[in-house]
């Protein structure tokens, strides 16, 4: 989101200074990894289709500047029992706002993607839109901070903000390599936007997240093309996923579960304080999740990951990430409200990287003394009360 500012900025022709406290493609927040999904099949309801509207064309347009291929068209399955909460918000959200999709049953979802097969009880119901696919997150990154740059904007790593201070005519900002001045602050602090937060009686929950790699049994099945991007709601959680990508083709297929039911709650939560590095080492959390996770893909990956010869799961890598959740599980980005000239980004609850051009582009007004736009209102920091308790 920093990165996604810092070009909408400079692009704008403002005069514009990244400060990022670790090296700018570390791998402790939110936003490292290889990929990450880009759908418009929301569950989470109708507020965020301009949002990503906007983000496509902007994801293009980078496109075209950089001269890098950043979203894989390879399409994504969103699917699950028809009745069940994450088909009927998609299915519903789809009737209000339609984008191109098609709706298929279980045995089309068979027949045009021959490594899925889900085998669950009742009627199994899947939206596929052939525009969505995957961004090459690391490969994004890298072109939004070099188009920032291109832009005018001077991006420092290694500069932690240890405070920051709105006076009548700037802020100002501490770090301990210098202090800096400036008309607007843009906080796009990830999970460490918490105690922030908390002083708004906002409580953000942090979450410890594990990835999982399996190798194919059946290789170009699992291909880009052939599997499309995946979030499919089971008995035991709404899983993701990702097919082989052409950056990495030998990790396979790629598996995450997007829900945080409280039975997981209780062994994925981070603590809230001073560091709040997310621990490589992995313990229990893994006992716990690869069990879910593996029930999960046996019984909806079968033909690309088992093949015909009974075989188990192969496992292949595995990763730590963070997820940082508002308490109503949409994004936070308005202005304080009692800091007219600082604006905060936040809370993106595990689906905000997609959208990053287009929030850039938001913050950006924001920062130029725009009001935020009427479609962003749903993202208000108001509609938890925005009273400053500390
Ligand atoms: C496992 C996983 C899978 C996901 N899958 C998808 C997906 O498929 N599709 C999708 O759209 N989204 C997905 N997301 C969500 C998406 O990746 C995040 O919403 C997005 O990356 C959030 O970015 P951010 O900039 O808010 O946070 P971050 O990337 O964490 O950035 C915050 C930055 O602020 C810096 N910072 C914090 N405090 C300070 C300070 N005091 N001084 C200086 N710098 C500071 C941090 O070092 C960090 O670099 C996924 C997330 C995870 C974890």
């Amino acid at each position: 989101m920093g990165l996604a500012t810092c070009r909408a900025l400079a692009r704008r022709g403002l005069r514009t200074l990244g400060l990022e406290q670790y090296d700018l493609f570390h791998d402790q927040g939110c936003s490292h990894g290889s990929t990450r999904i880009f759908r418009r099949a929301f569950a989470e309801g109708p507020d965020y289709s301009p949002l990503v509207d906007r983000a496509y064309d902007l994801w293009r347009e980078l496109e075209t500047e950089s001269g890098l291929e950043l979203l894989s068209a390879c399409g994504v399955l969103t699917a699950g029992p028809k009745g069940g909460p994450t088909m009927a918000a998609v299915l519903h959200h789809r009737g209000q706002q339609p984008y191109e999709s098609e709706v298929l049953s279980a045995d089309q979802i068979r027949e045009r993607f021959p490594g899925i097969d889900i085998r669950q009880p009742g009627e199994i119901v899947g939206v596929f839109e052939p525009s969505g696919g995957y961004l090459y997150a690391e490969r994004a990154l890298e072109a939004l901070a070099d188009s920032a740059r291109a832009h005018g904007a001077t991006l420092r790593d290694c500069h932690h903000v240890a405070s920051w201070r709105e006076e009548a005519d700037r802020v100002v900002v501490e770090t301990e390599e210098g202090t800096f001045e400036a008309g607007s602050l843009i906080l796009t602090t990830g999970p460490w936007a918490k105690p922030l937060l908390a002083d708004y009686g906002i409580d953000l929950t942090l979450l410890r997240k594990l990835v999982f790699w399996y190798l194919p049994e059946r290789e170009e099945w699992i291909r880009a093309g052939t599997m499309p991007c995946f979030r499919i709601e089971s008995p035991y959680g709404l899983y993701y996923g990702v097919p082989d990508n052409q950056d990495t083709p030998e990790e396979g297929l790629k598996i995450g579960r997007h829900d945080h039911s409280p039975d997981l709650l209780e062994f994925c939560e981070l603590e809230s304080g001073e560091e709040m590095r997310v621990e490589r080492w992995v313990d229990d959390q893994e006992d716990r999740v690869r069990p879910m996770v593996e029930q999960f893909a046996r019984e909806t990956f079968a033909p690309a990951l088992l093949g015909t010869k009974g075989a188990d799961l192969v496992p292949g890598d595995m990763a730590v990430r963070q997820y940082s959740m508002s308490p109503d599980g949409h994004f936070i980005i308005d202005r304080l409200p009692d800091h007219r000239r600082v604006a905060l980004a936040a809370g993106f609850c595990g689906h905000g990287f997609k959208f990053a051009p287009a929030i850039g582009e938001v913050l950006a007004e924001m920062a130029a003394g725009q009001p935020a736009p009427a479609h962003m209102r749903f993202a208000g920091i108001g509609r938890f009360g925005g009273c400053r308790t500390a």
